[in-house]
């Protein structure tokens, strides 16, 4: 069953390290977006129904899985780099998404409502437990292709690079002239060997 808002903040503290305006912001993305699906336990009896799309790589995104229950490592969270406050929750079972974007005006709300605080992040804390999620969010129900391979639960076999002799799992592999290769001998390493 959902929880409270502040009984998901003592459990976002506990993972993030500290609790801070940006976690407030996730957990408030997060509820607004199963509750417009209608999931009411996402991360135990709904579990399996949901898979998130998070396009920034701060702190409101280490708060959405407390919600959701969807981690990386279960292949429940994917991660595009868009740079933006932003999060998209896909159910499964109804085919159907909501897209969540935290909205460009929020920070001057909490300026408004708390002008008393000094502290920007107080402030914004204060504030994003209170606004309504109309003022916090900008909602557009989207669709979301999602292959076969990015699910959980996926299944094929391991498939090794023609190249550099690695493993590579979920249909990865990129086929050039004929061999099977992995992503980085096929151009994209991110790193140069030494
Ligand atoms: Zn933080
Ligand atoms: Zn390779």
């Amino acid at each position: 069953m959902l929880k409270t808002l502040p009984e998901y903040e003592v459990l976002a503290e506990q993972a993030h390290g500290h609790l801070c305006a940006g976690q407030i912001l996730g957990l408030r993305m997060a509820l607004h977006g199963v509750q417009l699906l209608g999931l009411e336990d996402p991360a135990g009896a709904d579990r399996k129904r949901l898979v998130t799309f998070v396009e920034i790589d701060r702190c409101a995104t280490d708060a959405i899985p407390i919600v959701t229950g969807c981690r990386l490592g279960k292949r429940a969270l994917k991660f595009r780099d868009f740079g933006k406050v932003a999060a998209t929750f896909c159910d499964l079972r109804d085919q159907r998404a909501v897209r969540l974007v935290a909205r460009e005006t929020a920070k001057q709300r909490a300026r408004e409502m708390f002008p008393e605080i000094a502290s920007k992040n107080q402030q914004q804390m204060c504030a994003y437990r209170r606004l309504p999620d109309d003022e916090l969010f900008d909602t557009q129900w989207v669709r979301v292709a999602i292959g076969p391979e990015d699910l959980p639960g996926y299944k094929a076999p391991r498939v090794i690079c023609a190249q550099c002799g690695e493993g590579i799992n979920f249909k990865r592999e990129v086929m050039r002239d004929g061999r099977a290769l992995c992503r980085a001998c096929a151009g994209e390493r991110y790193y140069e060997p030494l």
